[in-house]
């Protein structure tokens, strides 16, 4: 057993904060406050450290990272700014998708623009009446042609409106619940939909959008993958989206530590700095404590990934226990920083803001925990 990272992704690591200080950290506030979507050139400077498909062999554009040092990507990316962090998520999930299910023609159309970030993508799975149970799809995608129509309302959806690309789920036959799902390639520049934004709690220079599609024509090479088998593709890239969920709030939890340590240390109360104070220490000490449990089990699940081993506990486990700790480090954050926790002076209130849906993607909290229990019990509570 080795918990030590190697000497290229602490030099990874290292490299990447101070990008991060340099580049990414002075244009949060501005962004977040104007709630406007981050700048394109900022996005466009992620590539080169493999933000974009980094996980991808090289015959396919990417680098071929381990997931251990994609994941340090992830944490610093989070701990500098959430917003920013919510388009390598979605676009990665499209490409990774289309990579594995993709024909050479769509690999050839689609790779490139989104590996070099000069199109954003949305994944479009979540709809108003369907959420955990995604197998409930209702959107309809009928064949006229050489066009599918697409029909139906895709709702909560990450860079909805902005995105150039998404990858669309929709049922091709009801009848077969979720063995009729399948996944469209949908290009804005082609397709007609409309898009209306919706106003969240946080991560605002992140757009959310409900996406509406009337008789949306989808090119029938558009399809990804076959007939039936879209559900299964977005479940199968579950185990790595939880451990990216993981360590997007450990780099939030990790800021969080940060922010309330230096102000522990220069805040005086009772002629003393308040992290003399045993109650302030007790917060920080869970705090560090459980963002380092969370870090290790979500390596632990990266190792997994990596050996290609089975891993839906242990990738669930640590999706959930970063995410509920998270909320708890965020919390505290708040609390050492006394009322001005609570004022737009500091970050910490947008760190509680930007983290507390991520206890919902992925996979709700709840969820996880069936997951868990039927891995352990070898009963499921979802039939
Ligand atoms: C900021 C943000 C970004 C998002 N981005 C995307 C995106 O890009 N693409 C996309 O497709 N979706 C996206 N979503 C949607 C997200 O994936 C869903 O919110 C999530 O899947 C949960 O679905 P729901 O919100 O409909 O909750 P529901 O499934 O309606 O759940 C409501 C409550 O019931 C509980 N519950 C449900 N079923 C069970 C059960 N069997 N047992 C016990 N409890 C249960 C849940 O845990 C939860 O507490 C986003 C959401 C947010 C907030």
């Amino acid at each position: 057993m080795d918990f030590d990272l190697t000497e290229e992704q602490i030099a990874l690591q290292k490299t990447i904060r101070k990008f991060m200080e340099a580049e990414v950290i002075p244009l949060v506030d501005e962004y977040e406050e104007k709630e406007q979507f981050p700048p394109r050139e900022l996005v466009k400077k992620l590539v080169p450290f493999g933000y974009f498909g980094g996980l991808l062999p090289e015959e396919l554009g990417g680098l071929g990272l381990d997931y251990a040092s994609y994941f340090i990507l992830i944490e610093e990316l989070a701990r500098a700014w959430s917003s920013l962090r919510t388009v390598l998520t979605t676009n990665n999930m499209v490409l990774t998708n289309i990579a594995r299910n993709g024909t050479e023609e769509q690999k050839k159309r689609f790779l490139e623009p989104m590996l070099s970030a000069d199109k954003i993508a949305f994944f479009g799975l979540t709809e108003p009446n369907v959420g955990s149970d995604a197998a409930a799809v209702e959107t309809r995608a009928v064949l006229e042609g050489d066009d599918y129509l697409l029909n139906g309302t895709k709702t909560l959806i990450t860079h909805g409106s902005l995105a150039e690309v998404g990858l669309v789920f929709a049922t091709t036959d009801r009848s077969l619940g979720a063995k009729g799902i399948s996944a469209f390639l949908v290009e804005k520049d082609t397709c007609q939909y409309t898009a209306r934004n919706i106003k969240k709690m946080g991560m605002r220079a992140s757009v959310l959008s409900e996406l509406t599609f009337e008789d949306c024509r989808v090119p029938r090479e558009n399809l990804l993958g076959r007939t039936g088998e879209g559900l299964k593709m977005a479940l199968s890239m579950l185990n790595v989206g939880r451990c990216n969920v993981a360590f997007a709030v450990i780099g939030v939890a990790q800021a969080c530590i940060e922010a309330s340590i230096r102000y522990a240390q220069e805040r005086k109360q009772f002629s003393r700095p308040i992290g003399g104070f045993q109650l302030i220490q007790g917060m920080i000490a869970e705090m560090v404590m459980e963002t380092d449990a969370a870090r290790l089990l979500g390596y632990r699940a990266a190792h997994l990934l990596q050996k290609g081993a089975s891993c839906v506990k242990e990738a669930s486990m640590a999706k959930l226990f970063a995410t509920e700790s998270a909320l708890r480090t965020a919390s505290n954050a708040i609390q050492i920083h006394g009322g001005y926790g609570y004022t737009r002076e500091f970050p910490v209130e947008r760190y509680y803001r930007d983290i507390r849906h991520l206890t919902m993607a992925e996979g709700t909290s709840q969820i996880q925990k069936l997951m868990i229990g039927r891995e352990v019990l070898g009963i499921s509570a979802f039939t």
